[in-house]
């Protein structure tokens, strides 16, 4: 099936992501651990010897990612599933438009997905949806866009 990717430009902090979850199908997000007040998304960060678990912010656009293990900042990452272990890193050539990085891939309900950076602190995130109309929720006033993810 022919299936048309956009790419969507959103201003920063105005949706967060609610159903995030690895190539298997295992959801991401833990309630238990909030952040923005929005369950976070936890992965395995991997960085030579260091791995841990780290909670990203969901909040798009926003990065108070708790680290539970000390990795330096522009270093790149490995990241993991924490149920199955899968690397999330995208496969293939495809790098960082900013600093040529490879790239991290989340996967959203109705195959959108959301790429990001594997360098801490590079803070490039694309957004890609496939049938907007559906997914592209609510909209609240200019900057607020509450995305049925
Ligand atoms: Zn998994
Ligand atoms: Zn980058």
């Amino acid at each position: 099936m022919q299936t048309e990717r956009i790419i969507l430009e959103v201003p920063t902090q105005a949706l967060h992501v609610k159903h995030a979850s690895c190539l298997n199908g295992h959801s991401l997000m833990d309630p238990s651990v909030p952040i923005n007040g929005f369950p976070s998304i936890k992965i395995i960060l991997q960085y030579g010897d260091a791995k841990g678990i780290v909670h990203l912010d969901p909040v798009y656009g926003s990065f108070h990612n708790i680290f539970d293990v000390d990795i330096p900042e522009g270093v790149v990452v490995k990241m993991f599933c924490p149920t199955c272990g899968v690397d999330m890193q995208i496969p293939g050539e495809r790098v960082c438009d900013w600093c040529f990085s490879p790239l991290f891939q989340f996967y959203l309900p109705k195959g959108g997905v959301l790429e990001g950076c594997l360098k801490v602190g590079c803070h490039q995130h694309k957004l890609k949806l496939v049938d907007v109309d559906e997914q592209l929720g609510i909209i609240h006033g200019r900057n607020q866009i509450q995305l049925l993810m």
